[in-house]
């Protein structure tokens, strides 16, 4: 049975248990164990996308889930729940098909289709098109409790929310180098698709950087852009694979996440640089070969498609008529030079949002933060407010130093969103100020 939601009418006082400021995999994942947990209280989510999309300009044909599928948005906290990937290929039809590819790893389009179908299930609950644009705290009167107040902005305006609790998961934000931000002929990776089009064939691309989305768009544009020049410029001398060796892999398990939050900082910051290779700047060492197959190809041929230019960096792009010159310095060689080129597309990376752009300034007056400047958050991905009654503010995919490499990853989402839930208080009959909501 899905929860209940208390904002049908959009016009109207609009007050939820919980409200959910994002709606991809780790909201999915904590509305599902909402109706499996606390199917008791209202929840209400807010999501930017007119629709639900993960991460769609990547969306790419042959690209493959870094996660197994058995690591779902329910899995491992409930293994029978309706909304396995199983339960999912079940519906669809096609458990017997999936399981003669013998993978654990789906394609990114099929997950795609299961986070969807997962989303589906509770579109009474989400609000697409609207951006949560603020958050302000609510702090008690009396025997009030306290809350959120939500600026949203959206196609009919702008409106407010009252929330209990709200969880924050914005999810990750494209990083372009800031010599490159704003250039005509530059975009990311997360925007790959929908340039597409603007690659006529026998463009003159280079592709920045050395991680999956990198090595990705550039077999993704060699084998697409007919006569396409590929420049792969990459920072070390060659890609590296991801570590996915199974003792190292079981940094992502749920049962680590507590030995992890409660090391010493110096230990746990020791474990993200020596296992960084499990997610950052660390490739599917299947694509690497690829990639390396259509490189050897090339020299073969004479074709002259694929270019590496190992430990070089592109230090500034100018558009010249239709033309976008790169700056490209090389620290082997130590030389720089200059490349003629259609466009420029950024495996840069990501950073993962700050739940601090979006607060008020009372509200970030009133957080509690480390020598560092880092949020102080418990072991439920709560952060502490300075104040004797504060309500629950959760910010999971803010919580890399303090709980492990799994934050802003799949591994461990059925498991985080179960503790989340079942940590909400029980206080959904008591009443926010009314100097606040009226
Ligand atoms: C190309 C790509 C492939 C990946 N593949 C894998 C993989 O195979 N395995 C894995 O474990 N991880 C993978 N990741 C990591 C990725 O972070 C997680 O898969 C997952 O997307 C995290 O889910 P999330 O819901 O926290 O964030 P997101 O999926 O980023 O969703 C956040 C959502 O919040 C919305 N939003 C942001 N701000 C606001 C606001 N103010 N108001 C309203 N809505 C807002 C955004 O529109 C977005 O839809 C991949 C990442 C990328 C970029």
């Amino acid at each position: 049975m899905p929860f209940q939601n208390s904002i049908s009418d959009k016009n109207h006082f609009n007050l939820v248990d919980f409200a959910g400021i994002g709606f991809g995999p780790t909201n999915i994942s904590v509305a599902i164990a909402m109706e499996e947990l606390r199917p008791e209280l209202s929840a209400s989510f807010f999501e930017a996308q007119p629709s639900f999309g993960w991460h769609k300009g990547l969306l790419l044909g042959g690209a493959t889930m870094q996660v197994s599928f058995l690591k779902d948005l329910v899995s491992f906290r409930n293994p029978r729940s309706r909304f396995s990937f199983t339960s999912f290929l079940h519906e669809k039809g096609r458990l017997a098909d999936f399981a003669n590819l013998k993978t654990f790893f789906p394609s990114r389009i099929e997950f795609h289709q299961y986070l969807e179908w997962c989303a589906q299930a509770f579109a009474s609950q989400v609000n697409y098109g609207e951006r949560v644009e603020e958050i302000s705290l609510i702090e008690p009167q009396g025997s009030s409790a306290p809350g959120f107040r939500l600026q949203v902005a959206g196609a009919d305006g702008q409106r407010r929310i009252f929330a209990r609790n709200v969880i924050f998961a914005g999810g990750l934000c494209p990083q372009v180098p800031e010599t490159l931000r704003g250039k005509s002929g530059v975009f990311h990776t997360s925007e790959l698709l929908p340039n597409m089009q603007r690659l006529r064939p026998g463009s003159r691309v280079a592709v920045v950087g050395a991680g999956q989305s990198a090595t990705e768009a550039a077999n993704y544009i060699y084998d697409n852009v007919p006569g396409s020049i590929v420049h792969a410029i990459v920072p070390r001398f060659g890609h590296s694979p991801a570590d996915d060796s199974p003792f190292v892999n079981q940094v992502f398990d749920p049962e680590h996440v507590e030995s992890f939050f409660n090391a010493p900082a110096s230990i746990r910051e020791k474990i993200l640089s020596v296992h960084a290779s499990t997610n950052y700047a660390a490739v599917d060492l299947a694509d690497i070969e690829a990639l390396y197959q259509r490189w050897y190809m090339d020299r073969l041929t004479g074709e002259g498609r694929l270019h590496l230019h190992r430990m070089s960096r592109l230090i500034d792009a100018t558009h010249i008529g239709s033309t976008v010159v790169a700056t490209v310095n090389h620290e082997l060689t130590q030389t720089t030079s200059q490349l003629e080129l259609d466009a420029v597309i950024c495996a840069t990376g990501y950073r993962p949002r700050d739940v601090r752009d979006l607060m008020d300034e009372r509200t970030r007056e009133a957080l509690r933060t480390n020598n560092d400047g880092s949020l102080d958050v418990d072991r439920l991905y709560r952060v502490g407010f300075d104040l004797p009654h504060a309500p629950a503010l959760f910010v999971p995919d803010m919580c890399e130093k303090t709980h492990g490499l799994s934050a802003t990853l799949i591994s461990n989402m059925a498991v985080r969103a179960g503790e989340i839930v079942q940590s909400l208080p029980h206080h959904h009959n008591t009443k926010l100020p009314l100097s606040e909501v009226a």
